[in-house]
């Protein structure tokens, strides 16, 4: 069973700048100011009494943790210590940047029990890294993985394809690099133009423009199939809806929908199902199977796939059940032809 998170966000505290693309405070709606110990203590024990027996992950999310004063680091992390060692938090996640890693860096964290670190990475394309004012290289990038793998620490990265620059091409070449260094986990959030940053002047002006949904949906797609490949799990695709970030003004543009994973995985179990569905006579009766928790996905949003798959080859689609012998994201079918044919 997942630990159950407890988030803290120190949106933007730590970062040496604002990348192009990024306002923390507006997408996650959390003050830029660090938690003192009492208010630590105090969400961990409301989450424990919430989520009795369960495990507990403390996570700081929105900033750029390691980058942080050493004192303020260790205000955030000691107060955990004898919750760690008692069993009451299993885990400690963070995010930060690539440069913010060196080797002090990973043993102080070892030493304090942080077990997950996640990385910013966006981009391993030199010039979107520049043009996105990152302040980054893609051999940071390599560099910090290779120290917080070596010291034992799970390590999750996050791409955001679509940044100026960009493109189809660039955002599976910087896939592939990350593959490379065999991360934990990955998060994709395609840009999205968010109001009040440099991205947002540069859309204003119109010199840049973001991705579409449809070319959000098609990159992310490939992402996805190419990272499952490689057995990386993608642990989130597409913003968090929150109330802060769905305000009227706060997207100006950009490829957000609040089920964007679904939209994601219903492609791919399009894909699949006209794969499956090629050939088969006209007016063909179709029962498809899908593994547990799938069927929402091929049906898609507004049976969206279904319509399709209806049009396109001209069969009707008498179901979509489960089934536990498939694997994750398998489709399987069976076909009975028309009596009328
Ligand atoms: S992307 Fe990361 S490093 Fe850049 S401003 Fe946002 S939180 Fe800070």
């Amino acid at each position: 069973m997942k630990p159950v998170l407890v988030p803290f966000f120190i949106p933007h505290l730590g970062c040496p700048h604002r990348c192009i693309f990024c306002d923390q405070v507006k997408i996650a709606g959390a003050r830029s100011v660090l938690p003192d110990p009492a208010e630590l203590r105090g969400r961990i024990a409301e989450y424990r009494s919430a989520a009795p027996g369960r495990a507990l992950e403390v996570a700081f999310y929105g900033g750029t943790f390691t980058a942080l004063p050493i004192e303020d680091q260790r205000r955030l992390l000691e107060p955990l210590q004898p919750l760690i060692a008692c069993r009451e938090v299993q885990s400690v996640r963070l995010s930060t940047r690539p440069d913010a890693i060196d080797p002090g860096t990973v043993s102080f964290l070892l030493s304090m029990g942080v077990t997950t670190v996640e990385l910013g990475v966006q981009s391993m394309d030199g010039q979107v890294l520049t043009r996105s004012r990152r302040g980054h290289t893609a051999a940071d990038v390599e560099r910090a993985v290779s120290l917080l793998a070596e010291g034992g620490v799970s390590v999750g990265i996050q791409l955001m394809p679509g940044l100026p620059g960009d493109s189809e091409e660039r955002s599976l070449a910087s896939l592939r690099r990350v593959l490379a260094l065999s991360p934990s986990f990955l998060r994709i959030y395609p840009a999205l133009v968010i109001d009040g940053t440099e991205l947002a002047d540069l859309y204003l002006r119109g010199e840049y423009r973001p991705l579409s949904l449809d070319e959000a949906v098609s990159v992310s797609k490939k992402m996805l199939t190419a990272a499952r490949k490689a057995g990386v799990p993608v642990v989130r695709m597409g913003l968090q809806p929150t109330a802060e970030l769905e305000a009227p003004g706060v997207i100006l543009a950009g490829p957000y929908h609040p089920a964007f994973r679904q939209l994601v995985e219903g492609e791919l179990m399009y894909d699949r199902a006209c794969e499956l569905a090629a050939g088969l006579p006209a007016g063909s009766e179709v029962t498809f199977a899908v593994s547990r928790g799938k069927v929402s996905d091929l049906v898609g949003q507004r049976r969206l796939n279904v319509k399709r798959l209806t049009e396109r080859f001209g069969i009707r689609v008498a179901g979509v059940r489960e089934d536990d012998a498939l694997a994750e994201g398998e489709v399987s079918l069976t076909a009975r032809e028309s009596e009328r044919m």
